[in-house]
């Protein structure tokens, strides 16, 4: 070897360093994601050909037993090992594992042209079969289990595995014809560097495959967790409108609960009081209903109050609010509304409940108090003169309405 720029322990020793980085490359991203397993085979396979190219390297150094069988031995063994963090990478399932039987039988022709029958050619011949090998391995593997969003990585990975597998079939043959032919040294020269040379390129480019490949991972898992996040987003907006509906709902008439009533009472006293529009109450309570729930049981009760209510959701219009004030009490509130016309509400209702024909029960009546907002009026103000008036219907031989006198 007389060119320094394709020494061998040169080229060795720059296949070493290439190696050392992906080594620590990958040692680093696994410790980030302890979950991609196929990295502990590439940082396996990347250490191994460190070292392996050291022994290489240490070429007259160290006996060639150590150099130039366990040296290419381990860098062949790399070779296995980076073809199985590969599979990894790509989802690959598990096959019979030929690629250590390739790293094998290289062993043992290393051992043989080396150590039982020293033949240089026949040793760079099954060398290079074994390179040949596990290239075409990588080849298949990123063919059949490529075409994702990396397909054109995968496809050039393809290729560059190709062009190896075919340096190494001619630098093989090489080997072997030029020895046995005896050629030109220089010839040969280039066939014993060529693998060398070959692993930095692959280092090189495994490198480039790891870092495009899992940056596109992370980026795609990127889009997923936001995609997770706005739904879950959504989830919980859509669960807080139930939850909203939920609480201002009574849950046995599915009219609105006694905070709605409050929240509407409030609001609406303080626009009458600020545009000086009319405002009126209507408080209902159902006619002896000890008698409904006594003998009937209180489910039957509970029927009648669901008929109730529904009667007055139909008999009122939308700007009005109805809701369960409590117990068998309901209360109406009926924006721009004076007494009179919410008497004549309050009539209707009256009527049309007495006119229900419930099953088990027959009829009901019911008692209505009326009463209009007096500025000034708080809320519990206004609720308790409809009280007073409804208590007066009661007094008069209830299902009857009754007016706040005081307006
Ligand atoms: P009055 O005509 O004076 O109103 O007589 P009343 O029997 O209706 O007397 P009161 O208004 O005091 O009756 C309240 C009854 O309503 C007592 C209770 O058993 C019944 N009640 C209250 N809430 C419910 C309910 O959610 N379901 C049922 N089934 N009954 C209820
Ligand atoms: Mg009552
Ligand atoms: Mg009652």
């Amino acid at each position: 070897m007389t060119s320094f720029i394709l020494d061998l322990r040169t080229l060795a020793l720059m296949a070493m360093i290439s190696a050392l980085g992906l080594f620590f490359g990958t040692v680093f991203i696994w410790r980030l994601d302890k979950t991609e397993r196929s990295l502990r085979y590439w940082a396996a396979g990347a250490g191994t050909m460190a070292f392996g190219m050291l022994l290489v390297a240490m070429r007259g150094l160290l006996p060639d037993v150590v150099t130039v069988v366990i040296g290419n031995t381990l860098v062949v063994a790399s070779f296995s090992l980076l073809y199985l963090g590969a599979r990894g990478l790509l989802g690959a399932p598990r096959v019979w594992p030929w690629n250590w039987l390739v790293v094998l039988l290289v062993g043992i022709a290393m051992v043989y042209y080396s150590e039982i029958q020293p033949n240089v050619g026949l040793r760079l011949g099954s060398l290079a079969l074994g390179y040949v090998a596990l290239l075409l391995g990588c080849a298949w593997l990123f063919w059949r289990h490529g075409g994702g969003r990396m397909v054109i990585v995968e496809r050039t990975s393809s290729a560059l595995f190709l062009v190896g597998a075919g340096l190494f079939v001619a630098s093989g043959a090489a080997a072997v014809g030029a020895l046995s032919s005896s050629r030109t040294a220089v010839f040969l020269e280039w066939v014993l560097v060529m693998p060398y040379m070959y692993a930095t390129v692959f280092n090189l480019w495994l490198g480039i495959l790891l870092t495009l490949t899992l940056s596109d991972r992370v980026q795609h898992q990127l889009a997923l967790a936001r995609d997770r996040a706005e739904s879950a987003r959504q989830q919980l907006a859509q669960a807080n409108r139930e939850l909203e509906v939920l609480s201002v709902t009574d849950k046995l008439t599915a009219l609105f609960n006694r905070v709605k009533l409050d929240r509407v009472l409030t609001a609406e006293l303080a626009r009458a009081h600020r545009y000086g529009s009319a405002l009126s109450v209507v408080m209902l309570d159902i006619d002896h209903f000890k008698v409904v729930n006594d003998p009937f049981g209180h489910n039957i009760g509970d029927d009648v109050l669901v008929d109730i209510a529904d009667t007055l959701r139909v008999s009122v219009r939308n700007s009005d609010t109805v809701g369960r004030w409590g117990g068998e009490e309901f209360l109406v509130i009926l924006p721009s509304t004076d007494l009179d016309q919410a008497g004549a509400v309050a009539e209707k209702v009256r009527g049309r409940v007495a006119d229900l024909k419930l099953p088990t029960v027959g009829q009901v009546t019911v008692s209505l108090g009326v009463a209009e907002y007096q500025a000034g009026d708080t809320e519990q103000q206004l609720v308790a003169r409809a009280d007073i008036a409804l208590y007066a219907a009661k007094e008069g031989g209830r299902n009857r309405v009754c007016q706040d006198v005081r307006a």
